[in-house]
């Protein structure tokens, strides 16, 4: 009988060490068919090892890996029905591009004309079309990047793997291929497992992130999820620039849509989402940079999350400009989008901030 869709992949309490070291402990998780999920954390915290052992290059300790249905454990990596780019392509230099990517094929020992016919549509879809007979060392990164891809894809895997596989083009190129790995895996319905130590590449590809800490899944979330919503401050902290600040709960009404929140700023306004909070509480606010207004005339009052500040610096980056700015014992980072139309301030200006009051927060901090 067909796995319900959500379990399409389950990591079942996956634990793997090398040597004495714990790499992963435990690890649960279920993805579902079609989902692009990219795995982050920090180095060395396990991503690709988990990667390599849903790939069987890899064997597991403890654990079981589910994939549509059937425990894969034991079974050798070309059974898995998994396809794997690596980081560093791992094509054969010597062998032409064609060759490379039938290889799989020819293993299984297929007809001549349907490998050449699947080789061409393979081609096609990774946009080389009519470069079968380069060899691979006359190639680009960007070309050898998308042969790997086309081998990866040639015996229809139920999964695909990729090991950091944009790390070594340039940026222009790594948005290029991210948007194609998209396309690929719309087209298909393919369920895409995708490791990057880049944050910002992993929001805009995925449907979900895993961020792996500790050899278990800290937060498994949507990219908003994991932005706006992180639940734990390591999260928080690890996806984009933050600011904490640790306050008490003063006064709330009785739905705990409107939450103020003592703090060493003052008094700010959360409006929450009937989160269980009570008088009293302690909460670390998670206020983004971007939720944070500048106003260049600090006289300007408004009525709530209103503060007075002096920028202590000031960095412009074209699109955006960061800014620190010191409130009374705090230090804020602030970035104004669109510096065209909000001006540029230059550092010891006096300014009003106003803070957002869609803020999320951590209970039970510090
Ligand atoms: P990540 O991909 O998150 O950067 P890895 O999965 O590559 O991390 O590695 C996790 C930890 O396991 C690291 O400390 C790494 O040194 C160690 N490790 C990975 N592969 C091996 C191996 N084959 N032998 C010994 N240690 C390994």
């Amino acid at each position: 009988m067909m796995e319900k869709a959500s379990g399409f992949l389950k990591l079942e309490d996956i634990s793997k060490s090398f040597g004495n070291t714990p790499v992963l402990k435990g690890l649960n998780a279920e993805i579902s068919k079609g989902e692009l999920v990219s795995f982050i954390g920090p180095s060395g915290c396990g991503k690709s090892t988990l990667l390599r052992c849903i790939a069987g290059f890899t064997r597991l300790d403890g654990g079981r890996i589910v994939l549509d249905s059937k425990v894969i454990n034991d079974e050798l990596p070309h059974r898995r029905k998994t396809g794997m780019v690596f980081q560093n392509y791992a094509l054969f230099p010597h062998l032409s591009v064609e060759n490379n990517i039938n290889y799989g094929l020819r293993l299984q020992k297929l007809p001549r004309r349907q490998i050449r016919k699947r080789v061409e549509e393979l081609l096609e879809l990774v946009n080389l079309p009519g470069l079968g007979s380069r060899r691979i060392d006359q190639l680009s990164g960007g070309q050898q990047q998308r042969v790997a891809l086309a081998r990866a894809l040639s015996l229809n895997p139920k999964i695909l793997l990729l090991d950091e596989p944009l790390s070594n083009l340039d940026a222009n190129l790594r948005v290029r291929m991210r948007n194609e790995i998209k396309r690929i895996k719309e087209q298909f319905d393919l369920t895409v497992l995708f490791v990057t130590h880049d944050q910002e590449e992993a929001m805009s590809i995925s449907d979900r992130v895993m961020v792996l800490s500790g050899g278990k899944v800290e937060q498994f979330g949507t990219p908003e999820d994991i932005y706006d919503r992180p639940s734990t401050d390591f999260i928080a902290g690890f996806v984009g620039l933050v600011n904490f600040i640790d306050g008490t709960v003063k006064q709330m009404d009785a739905q705990g849509h409107r939450i103020q929140v003592k703090s060493v700023l003052g008094d700010i306004e959360v409006a929450g989402k009937g989160e269980n909070v009570r008088i009293g509480d302690r909460i670390r606010l998670v206020i983004r940079p971007e939720s944070i207004t500048v106003y260049s005339n600090p006289g300007e009052i408004r009525k709530e999350n209103f503060f007075q500040g002096e920028i202590t610096s000031s960095i412009y980056t074209g699109s955006l400009i960061k800014y620190e700015v010191r409130s009374g014992d705090c230090r804020l980072f602030v970035e104004q989008y669109n510096p065209k139309i909000c001006g540029k301030l230059a550092v010891g200006s006096r300014v009003g901030l106003e803070i957002s009051k869609q803020l999320h927060f951590l209970k039970g901090k510090p």
